[in-house]
């Protein structure tokens, strides 16, 4: 069997194809010169398939979808704190290119809207480093989300130099306001070089599920941001991302997202999947036309919509067997392990009358276990056995921490189940 899952690509794209809607952006002058016909999309699973429809090799700039990586990067680089010290995270409401800082501190409002960006830029690195540093850093660590070496496209990064009268004007603000204490002109060009690097369709899949993943490219295996770095990104993204639209994209989408004037739009749903999207024709906020029907589409048809309520009638406690003989107790578990689901748990271990008696969890047939999962099932353990209950533990997937007990399912004693 082929899978349908590209067939049922093409018939989105076909599906979104909007004609002539919308126009190209030609503050770049040559962003205006794409052919404006183009349209792909590309989808990258967590275990790193990917999956096209039409041309998704072409390669187009990144521009705007730039920053929530450079923002990663200058997360990564300074940490969470020294961050917010200079962009806040609040969305701003306001377009792309608009100066937005907060009336008090004189900080950019967010990382996703052009000021917030620039001042981003220069977080890259260590504080003493050089614009060359910084350039290669970016370089670096965007082909890194990637998964390739990709290249900045002079032509369109002169064309955007030459017309970055407002970008130098913010740049200058800011430096003004004592945010940063670059060269301003220096930046400009930095960010004005990160916004030019070319990429695919493809790309921005496998980039974008880099964030979804937690922060591993699954192509190359490579951790490129921590999981709580990659979750700050996200959720900037979901707030801001799509700048003076992003509320309506929330509640209709749904997908944490990041467009750019090129035409692009990647969208990262955590623990599920990487989309990118390009179609160079836009709407009156600066997305892609094409772009947007498409991710609405999406999130409708595969229901990727973040606020989505899976809600299981799986008991996490899939039953208690009783051995008379031994008077032990089997609780089999089953399923991801959460704070829901381990609660469930903790409740009916509350059941069992005082003791002495042997208790023995089984694992085998749960999924996964999260660290709140982990801690309470732990301290279930330890209370258990501080009441005198002699706990065991099967665990073959070796999801919960443990001293080695040979098979797993001999009995845990009081010291070493805490
Ligand atoms: N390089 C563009 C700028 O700074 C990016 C804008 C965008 O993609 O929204 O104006």
């Amino acid at each position: 069997m082929k899978t349908p899952v590209p067939d049922y690509l093409l018939e989105i794209r076909d599906a979104c194809s909007n004609g002539d809607a919308g126009r190209l952006a030609d503050y770049i002058p040559e962003l205006a010169a794409v052919d404006p016909d183009r349209f792909a999309v590309a989808a990258c699973t967590m275990d790193g398939i990917v999956y096209t429809a039409g041309d998704a090799d072409a390669e187009f700039t990144i521009q705007s979808m730039s920053k929530p990586f450079v923002y990663a990067l200058a997360l990564r680089d300074r940490g969470i704190e020294a961050v917010l010290e200079k962009v806040e995270v609040e969305p701003s409401g306001d377009a792309f290119n608009q100066i937005s800082l907060d009336r008090e501190t004189g900080r950019p409002r967010n990382p996703m809207i052009n000021i917030g960006a620039i001042t981003t830029h220069t977080l890259v690195s260590e504080p003493d480093a050089t614009q060359d540093d910084r350039d290669e850093a970016v370089r670096q660590g965007l082909s890194a989300f990637a998964g390739r070496e990709l290249g900045v496209d002079d032509a369109v990064l002169d064309s955007e130099l030459r017309t970055a009268f407002r970008n130098r004007a913010m740049a200058n603000l800011v430096r003004a306001g004592g945010i940063i204490a670059n060269d301003p002109d220096e930046v400009v060009r930095g960010y004005t070089r990160q916004c030019a690097y070319r990429v695919t369709v493809r790309d921005l899949a496998v980039m974008a599920v880099t964030l979804a993943t937690g922060g591993i490219n699954p192509v190359t295996k490579e951790r490129v941001v921590s999981a709580p770095v990659a979750r700050q990104v996200l959720a900037v993204m979901a707030t801001c991302g799509m700048y003076d639209a992003a509320g309506d994209w929330m509640s209709t989408v749904g997908i944490p997202a990041k467009s750019g004037v090129s035409g692009g739009i990647f969208g990262a749903l955590p623990g599920q999947v990487g989309l990118g999207v390009f179609s160079p024709r836009l709407d009156e906020h600066g997305h892609s036309v094409e772009g947007v029907r498409t991710f609405e589409r999406l999130s409708h048809d595969l229901e990727l919509h973040l606020m989505n309520t899976t809600v299981t009638d799986v008991e996490a406690v899939r039953s208690v067997r009783f051995d008379e003989i031994s008077g032990r107790r089997t609780f089999r578990l089953q399923g991801p392990m959460t704070f829901a689901s381990a609660e469930q748990v903790l409740r009916r271990l509350a059941e069992i009358p005082e003791g002495p008696s042997e208790v023995t969890l089984d694992l085998s047939r749960v999924s996964s276990v999260n660290a709140s999962a982990r801690r309470m099932l732990l301290e279930a353990m330890t209370r258990l056995s501080a009441d005198g209950h002699v706990v065991g533990l099967a665990d073959p997937g070796r999801r919960l921490p443990r001293p080695d007990l040979g098979d797993g399912t001999r009995p845990v004693n009081r010291r070493a189940a805490r």
